[in-house]
């Protein structure tokens, strides 16, 4: 156990009496940008002021030690929960400063976690939780703070299993990975000729296992670039074969962040497609909204060059996060997809269908396609219609399926009742 005091002379003493204590790990958020930004001898000099301010605010209430850089193990007396809460809270707003040194201004943020020890509790496993604890809140957004409990110790026990695996199945040529497709239905030539690609993962042990659990997982843990491309290759041949059959459906494509942010990733995926001998026009990128707002220009530049030769860009999950009117408006894009939780309401909530009807408006207005997602009713689809709507998905036309069945679908749709 490495721990080094913030002041000289103070030994370790929680070997004997920790459970006396609330172990606080702290861990300072950008301090590799601070180092990259002002130098690692401004950097230095901000660590010790810090560590010195940290030892003050804690003060007689516990004992501060320097765990690495940017990292530190607070010991507080034990206290009623409420008191511990707030001298956290305290602590982090102290550390949330400006600090000034020189002729630099640097703004610090940030994280902890707590973890209350038990006497039997090793020193090791202690500092260990309050650490698990300290990440976990890191993930859901820096500058918190953040108790340990079992729960965020499963949970990252079951990431940790999940990212061991995933890696396992992408060396073994993406051995359980394969895709589905969700048709979806064009309201105005009355046919289905779109599906959205979705991922799928069956493992060995542990079963089928949820994008909605994998892919978060893939995305932090750096495993999602190569997913991406496997499954656009995989998209682009499954293409060629239904165009084989007379099939020509244009396949939406899940793209995440770190994706669109790799610096060749839009050139590729041109490339790829030129490649594969495929229209350009068979292809759509759906992309979330918060992501978009983030992109530069030269991103904006690709995403419009893509768009001129033909693929579609949708607006995912609009209205999910907050919703911007930046984004409708200067983002290239060629659709927008409504979210699944404006539709769950739209048969029943007035004040919903005012805000889906004007949407919908507005995003024609601007010139782009409505598409509306997780349309499970008639009553939600028929709304969808009567506002112009163009195109609609969800479990009412039908769920996600393989290869296969799309075909025999689409060819038994037009007995289907919303295909008159
Ligand atoms: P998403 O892009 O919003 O995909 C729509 C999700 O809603 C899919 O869940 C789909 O099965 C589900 N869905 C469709 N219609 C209905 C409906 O009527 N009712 C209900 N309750 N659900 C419906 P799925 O396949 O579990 O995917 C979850 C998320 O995982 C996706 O959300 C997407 O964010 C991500 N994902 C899936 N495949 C990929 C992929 O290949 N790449 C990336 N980057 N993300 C993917
Ligand atoms: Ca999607
Ligand atoms: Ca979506």
């Amino acid at each position: 156990m490495d721990i080094k005091s913030v002041q000289e002379g103070v030994k370790s003493p929680f070997i004997e009496n920790i459970e006396e204590y609330v172990v606080v790990f702290l861990d300072i958020d950008n301090i590799r940008y601070i180092n990259d930004t002002f130098g690692h001898s401004i950097g230095d000099k901000f660590l010790s002021m810090f560590g010195n301010r940290l030892s003050q605010i804690v003060g007689e209430e516990g004992i501060v030690f320097k765990y690495n850089d940017g990292e530190y193990v607070i010991l507080l007396h034990k206290n009623e929960k409420e008191l511990i809460d707030k001298k956290i809270q305290f602590i982090l707003n102290e550390s949330n400063k400006v600090f000034k040194e020189e002729d630099y201004e640097i703004l610090s943020t940030a994280s902890i976690g707590v973890y209350t020890p038990n006497s039997n509790d090793k020193i090791d496993d202690i500092i260990k939780k309050a650490y698990i604890a300290m990440y976990q809140g890191k993930t859901e957004g820096k500058g918190n703070y953040k108790h340990f409990t079992n729960s965020i110790e499963e949970k990252i026990k079951r990431k940790t299993l999940l990212t061991k695996e995933l890696t396992k199945s992408i060396e073994r040529n993406y051995e359980g990975l394969y895709l589905i497709y969700q048709p979806i239905y064009n309201v105005v030539e009355k046919k289905i000729d779109e599906a959205e690609a979705l991922m799928r993962w069956k493992n060995q042990e542990l079963g089928e296992i949820s994008p909605a659990e994998f892919i978060p997982i893939a995305e932090e843990m750096g495993l999602i670039r190569k997913l991406g491309y496997w499954l656009i290759k995989k998209v682009l041949r499954q293409i060629k074969e239904w165009n084989k059959e007379g099939l020509n459906l244009k396949i939406a494509i899940n793209i995440s962040p770190q994706q669109v942010a790799e610096k060749d990733f839009l050139k590729k995926i041109k490339e790829t497609i030129h490649e594969e001998d495929i229209d350009f026009r068979q292809i759509k990128l759906e992309i979330t909204e918060t992501q978009i707002l983030k992109l530069d220009e030269q991103r904006f530049k690709d995403l419009t060059e893509l768009i001129n030769l033909g693929v579609d860009i949708a607006l995912d999950d609009f209205g999910e996060g907050y919703s911007s009117i930046k984004s409708l408006v200067f983002s290239p894009i060629t659709e927008v997809k409504i979210d699944k939780i404006f539709i769950d309401s739209i048969h029943q909530d007035e004040k919903i269908q005012k805000l889906i009807s004007s949407i919908i408006y507005t995003v024609h207005g601007l010139g782009y396609k409505v598409i509306a997602e997780g349309v499970e009713y008639k009553e939600q689809f028929d709304k969808l219609l009567e506002y112009g709507c163009d195109k609609i998905q969800g479990y009412y036309i039908e769920r996600p399926i393989d290869e296969k069945k799309i075909v025999e679908f689409i060819k038994g749709f037009h007995n289907t009742p919303y295909a008159i």
